[in-house]
Formats: C-alpha cells, sequence, structure tokens
C-alpha cells in the first residue's frame, strides 16, 4: 500500500474478491488500476464513453445545501466519477431528515452531525479518488464566489429563493450553469439555466427573496420519491454537460407531481437583453469583464477563516449580528458577526443548566426546563434557536446563553 495510513483501500481500488488492489498501481496512460472496470457500464453508454468518463474525472462541481437533494446530488455526483465537489451546507441532521436525506442515517442524527461532514464521510467510502471539500457554513455574498471558484457548474440543493437567486446570479457572473431543483410535497421543479443561453433564475422567478417561500417541506411535507425524481433530472442534465453532450441538455423547465402524475415542461427563454445577469453575454465587451472579475478571485479556503471580501457583509459585521427567521421550521438563525469558543460556550451552557451534545463541528443545547427551545451553535459565529420563528426573542435567547466574553466582544465590535 502506498502512502501509509492503516484505513485499508478505498472501494475504488478494490479488485475483484473484495481484496485491496495496489493502491499505487497505474496504467500506461496514468488510470489506476480497476478505474475503467469501475466505470465501465457508463463508458459503455455511448454518448459518455471513455472520453465522457475521462471529464468528468477532471470536473468540479459545487454542490449548495446537503440536505435531502444535496444528499442525493452528492452521491450522483461521486458515484459518477467527478473529481471534484464541493459541498456547503449549515445544518445538521435531525431524525425527521431521515426519510428522505439519503446519505444520513440514525447515528449521524444522535451525534448531531452537520450534514456537510456526515455526507463527507459516506462520499469518503462511496468513491476514494472524489475529492470531497465539505463546509459547514450559511452560502451568502461574503463567500459565494470562494465556493464557486473553479466549479464547472453548480447544483441546487438549497431550500430557499434567496440563495438560490444569489447562486444563479454567481454561475452567471462566472459563466458555468446552474441546475436548479425544487422539492415539496409530491411536486418537484428543476430546469439547467446556462449562460448565453437561457434567461436566469431572477428573470424567472422574480427578484424578492420571498418568491417560492411558503411553500416549504416544513408546512407542506416532502416523499423521497419527489426527491429522486428531481435529483435524478439535475443528475442526467449535470452528466450531459460535465460530459461534453452540451447540446443534449434539456433546455426546459420542468413541473412534475409523482402523486398525481403529471409532467409539464416549458421551453426556456433565452437571456433578457435588458438584465444585467443573462442579458450580459450580448455585450460586447462581456468576456473582457469575465477574465478581469475571475482574476480577482479569493482560492478556496477553510470556512473557518474565510475572508470577507464583499462590501454587503462587512456592513453588517459592523453593525454586529443578523437574524433570520427559517420558513417554516419553527427556527431562527442568528449570526452573530464574530467566531464562537465553543469551549467557552460549553461551560457557560452546562452552568446555566442546558442539557449539552457535542461533537467536533458543533455544540447543541437544550435549554433547561420549562424552556422548551434548543440552540446550535457553530464556530464560525452562528446560532440556530429552535423552537420559535421570532426573531427577537431568538436574540434575547442568545443574550441570556451565550457567554459574557462573547457579549463584550459583540460590544466592542459594533
Ligand atoms: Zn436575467
Amino acid at each position: 500500500m502506498a502512502g501509509g495510513g492503516g484505513g485499508g483501500a478505498p472501494a475504488a481500488i478494490a479488485g475483484a474478491g473484495g481484496q485491496p488492489a495496489d493502491a499505487s498501481a497505474t496504467s500506461k496512460d496514468g488510470l489506476r488500476a480497476g478505474w475503467r472496470e469501475r466505470y465501465s457500464r457508463q463508458i459503455r453508454f455511448a454518448p459518455i464513453g471513455e472520453a465522457g468518463q475521462l471529464r468528468l474525472r477532471e470536473a468540479s462541481v459545487l454542490i449548495a445545501g446537503c440536505g435531502a437533494l444535496g444528499a442525493s446530488l452528492a452521491q450522483h455526483m461521486a458515484r459518477a466519477g467527478v473529481g471534484r465537489l464541493v459541498i456547503v451546507d449549515r445544518d445538521y441532521v435531525e431524525p425527521s431528515n431521515l426519510h428522505r436525506q439519503s446519505l444520513f442515517d440514525e447515528e449521524d442524527a444522535r451525534k448531531v452531525l452537520p450534514k456537510a461532514k456526515a455526507a463527507e464521510t459516506k462520499l469518503r467510502r462511496i468513491n476514494g479518488e472524489t475529492i470531497i471539500e465539505a463546509h459547514v457554513a450559511d452560502m451568502g455574498y461574503h463567500n459565494v464566489g470562494i465556493f464557486a471558484a473553479d466549479a464547472d457548474l453548480i447544483l441546487d440543493g438549497t431550500d430557499n429563493a434567496a440563495t438560490r437567486l444569489l447562486l444563479c446570479d454567481e454561475a452567471f457572473r462566472l459563466g458555468i450553469p446552474f441546475i436548479y431543483g425544487g422539492a415539496t410535497a409530491s411536486q418537484g421543479m428543476s430546469a439547467m439555466l446556462v449562460p448565453g443561453r437561457t434567461a436566469c433564475l431572477s428573470c424567472l422567478i422574480g427578484e424578492e427573496d420571498g418568491a417560492e417561500e411558503g411553500d416549504s417541506c416544513d408546512t407542506r411535507g416532502v416523499l423521497s420519491a419527489t426527491v429522486e425524481f428531481v435529483a435524478a433530472l439535475q443528475t442526467a442534465e449535470a452528466v450531459k454537460w460535465l460530459t461534453g453532450n452540451k447540446e443534449s441538455v434539456r433546455g426546459t423547465w420542468l413541473n412534475a407531481d409523482v402523486w398525481n402524475f403529471a409532467v409539464q415542461e416549458y421551453k426556456l427563454p433565452s437571456g433578457v437583453a435588458s438584465c444585467g445577469k443573462c442579458g450580459c453575454q450580448a455585450r460586447s465587451n462581456s468576456a473582457e469583464l469575465h477574465s478581469v472579475e475571475i482574476g480577482l478571485r479569493q482560492p478556496l479556503q477553510d470556512s473557518d477563516d474565510v475572508n470577507f471580501p464583499d462590501n454587503r457583509d462587512r456592513e453588517s459585521r459592523l453593525h454586529g449580528r443578523r437574524s433570520t427567521a427559517l420558513c417554516g421550521r419553527d427556527t431562527v438563525q442568528v449570526t452573530m458577526g464574530f467566531a464562537l469558543e465553543l469551549e467557552r460556550e460549553i461551560k457557560y451552557l452546562e452552568r446555566l443548566g442546558c442539557g449539552v451534545t457535542i461533537n467536533p463541528y458543533l455544540v447543541k443545547a437544550e435549554l433547561p426546563s420549562p424552556c422548551t427551545e434548543k440552540l446550535v451553535l457553530f464556530p464560525d459565529g452562528r446560532v440556530l434557536v429552535q423552537g420559535t420563528s421570532d426573531m427577537a426573542e431568538a436574540e434575547r435567547i442568545c443574550d441570556e446563553y451565550l457567554s459574557r466574553h462573547n457579549r463584550r466582544v459583540e460590544g466592542t465590535a459594533g
């Protein structure tokens, strides 16, 4: 075995009969032993072939959100042989996720693992050759460019319109496709939006953050069949694009109901001339603008130490914390505006009588009776307050249950 380590060979390089193959063995063309066999059924599919499979190996995909859709998409991308996956999710695994979020299990929920990290562990077992970069973070203006850098396309696994609009804008700025997907109850929808070919998401659904909200899985429920149907649509378009079958993409907005079975398709309009995002390809100097902007991007780094290149975020940091009610979830996300020292917070929460669950990525605290709220603290300074939709109440709870140290830091920061 090359490289030492005691974990044994990943499945990707295990030989027939379950015996690990020599991890360092490569054929004359530089491919690992067993690579062709592993992907043989995909390679035999004529539109992909070995050339397409090699393209997948070189491809990089950003999966935004790793809930039901994102977990399924991540699994499909890893199994298909995509070379690099960047996964970003702000949430953790709960028992109510397990009926539809295919990468997670009861142990993940018991350990309160962040979805990005639980997914990373499973994906490494599925394909040891895929580079997995998992980030426990809230996607926003300040970091979308960092996560999307070097991506060949963006897969939508998010659950809200505001983040989708942000992602699609970034995709169009970079000149890469955004593959939209949504699943609620028995209804799913998907569309692949391509710069230079189709309109952008804001031209299709409007600019308001609230466009689609109210129709969440938490208010109307969702079937695993809906999720997998939509993930399959997104996966098919992604694989077409990444294997060079760019003329085969569907080019439609598809709505489906998997219960009262019906499918509707609408041809996607081309870019809107007056739109600064999808219409900008028509401008003669667009290529130059793109190259300048891409040249300014930051290299990908851990979410722990991302810097904040965007004015909008600097402004909000200056003014301290931000709160967002998560639609339909009876949860408020409070972004404190500074990193949390979890060791200190654990001691403080325990002193106040909270039941505390700890893992390397977050701290979950059940407030002492008669309170019923729960707090989930992330080191990046986010706190999920579960059991209320009232932002003022959530902030009051943070004031009461976060240590004085943090309150002092906040005071000096503002
Ligand atoms: Zn547009």
